[in-house]
């Protein structure tokens, strides 16, 4: 058997969202798992839908998953026409066109626009498809290049074709038409690069979405004209709303997937989640690393219907992957995460940053929440020296705040003597006492003492959080708050 080539195809007209990314997982993932090559090819045709910048965003989404091509914009491939840019490539498409003007099946257009749209019209008033192939003209010029280069389709007949995912398609007819293969740009059509490109690079395997089921008669007539065999076709399955019942919506499905990265998914949680995505494992195993997905996937496993695209699991998933990241790393992280009106307080320091990790790393799911709740004031404590209002330290059961005196007062001298490395040490310091008196008489007011909040971690952990000194230095403060009312 040939070796496994598959590719992922792009036109740089936008940037990279959840749908193509997918697909060129996918056909990554098969290349891997097959020990063949992934090629990115990049399908700028369209010159007047091309847009700026498209190219790299491409790259540096794939880079960021990790998807890394064999051969592409940036690496030629070893055929006769080397790039990876079909606009570098125009001279191969020629060649083709010449084999199909040669078997006298292909003609120059010599239709103006006005006369084409005379004929749509009509169709459109006799209720029937316009076909193209209705209105062949009787003379045919020699193409010259400045008119657009139709395929004539020799045979009108019904197609049968097997897709690794859908198992047996066919469609009639109507689905065949002369269609244009060289426009009157210079540029080739989609319909015909793509047969052309995908025949030399060598590509064994074609993942792409449905909507190019509708056009398969007219590749295969084209794969038939030209004598080229046929790659398996494998269609994506459709990527559904979180509810699974409609197709993604404009407004996630349009996201530019960099935008997941600036939020804060890593990019393990994301190839992970859009693996799933229309494909299981055929077990209840969840977590998939790269290499764990390229040892387990195949084609068979892919499905049929639509794959749901839950953003809630994919912030699950985030989280997951958030508890493997050294603490180092983690610290990094939330360190970008954080607004300058943080950063930049007094205060602020990367041994904070680095104890109020285990706390962030329980709560949050991506850098996004981490943001939020530093500009909603979680954090503060951990920077500023809060000013408590007496009120708040006043715990339900005793009458007036003042009640809680000797047990702050004591309380600080417990903590004089205790170990601050870790949250427990601390507990171990003052649990004794916190039984004796009432957990609650002791750790509300010591940890509003502490943090000047209503709710936050509890008391040992912000003490370990801002330190033994600052801890100290705050109940003090309480008691001399406390005392002078
Ligand atoms: N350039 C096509 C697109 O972006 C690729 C389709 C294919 O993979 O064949 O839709």
């Amino acid at each position: 058997m040939s070796k496994v080539v598959t590719r992922y195809a792009p036109s740089p007209t936008g940037f990279q969202h959840i749908g193509g990314i997918r697909t060129a997982l996918f056909a990554y993932l098969y290349a891997q798992k097959e020990g063949g090559d992934f090629i990115l090819r990049i399908e700028d045709t369209d010159k007047s839908r091309e847009v700026a910048g498209a190219i790299e965003h491409t790259k540096e989404a794939l880079h960021w998953l990790g998807i890394e091509w064999k051969y592409g914009p940036d690496k030629p491939g070893p055929w006769t026409h080397t790039s990876c840019l079909q606009s570098d490539r125009l001279d191969l498409y020629k060649e083709y066109a010449q084999i199909l003007i040669d078997k006298g099946l292909a003609y120059a257009d010599p239709y103006t626009k006005e006369e084409l749209e005379v004929f749509r019209e009509k169709a459109k008033a006799e209720k029937r498809p316009f076909l193209f192939r209705k209105h062949r003209p009787e003379t045919v010029e020699t193409w010259d290049g400045t008119k657009p280069l139709r395929f004539k389709v020799p045979e009108i007949k019904r197609y049968h074709w097997e897709d690794a995912v859908r198992g047996k398609l066919e469609a009639g007819e109507e689905m065949l038409d002369d269609i244009i293969i060289i426009k009157a740009d210079g540029y080739p059509t989609y319909n015909f690069a793509h047969i052309v490109d995908d025949k030399e690079m060598g590509v064994t395997h074609i993942m792409r979405g449905e909507e190019f089921i509708a056009s398969t008669p007219k590749f295969l007539s084209l794969y038939d004209a030209l004598d080229i065999p046929y790659p398996v076709f494998v269609t994506m399955p459709p990527i559904m709303a979180a509810d699974g019942k409609k197709k993604l919506g404009k407004r996630d499905g349009a996201k530019d997937i960099l935008e997941y990265k600036t939020d804060g998914y890593l990019p393990e949680a994301m190839v992970n989640f859009l693996a799933l995505i229309g494909w299981n494992p055929g077990t209840d195993q969840e977590i998939f690393s790269m290499t764990e997905l390229i040892e387990a996937f195949t084609v068979d496993k892919i499905q049929k219907s639509g794959g749901a695209f839950n953003e809630e699991k994919l912030r699950w998933m985030n989280k997951e992957y958030l508890q493997t990241v050294e603490l180092a790393s983690f610290a990094t992280y939330i360190t970008n995460a954080l607004p300058a009106s943080i950063t930049s307080l007094p205060n602020y320091s990367e041994e904070v940053v680095l104890r109020l990790t285990p706390t962030i790393r329980e709560r949050v799911h991506n850098a996004n929440e981490i943001n939020e709740a530093a500009q909603a004031g979680e954090y503060d404590f951990a920077f500023i020296t809060p000013t408590v209002p007496t009120e708040l330290i006043k715990w339900k059961k005793d009458e007036h705040a003042k009640d809680a005196l000797p047990r702050l007062i004591k309380a600080a001298e417990l903590l004089q003597d205790a170990d601050f490395t870790a949250p427990e040490t601390i507990k171990t310091a003052l649990w004794e006492y916190a039984e004796e008196v009432g957990k609650g008489d002791l750790l509300w007011p010591l940890r509003v003492s502490i943090t000047g909040m209503e709710r936050s971690p509890d008391p040992f952990m912000c003490a370990f959080i801002i330190g033994k000194e600052e801890t100290i230095l705050r109940i003090n403060s309480a008691i001399k708050t406390l005392g002078a009312d």
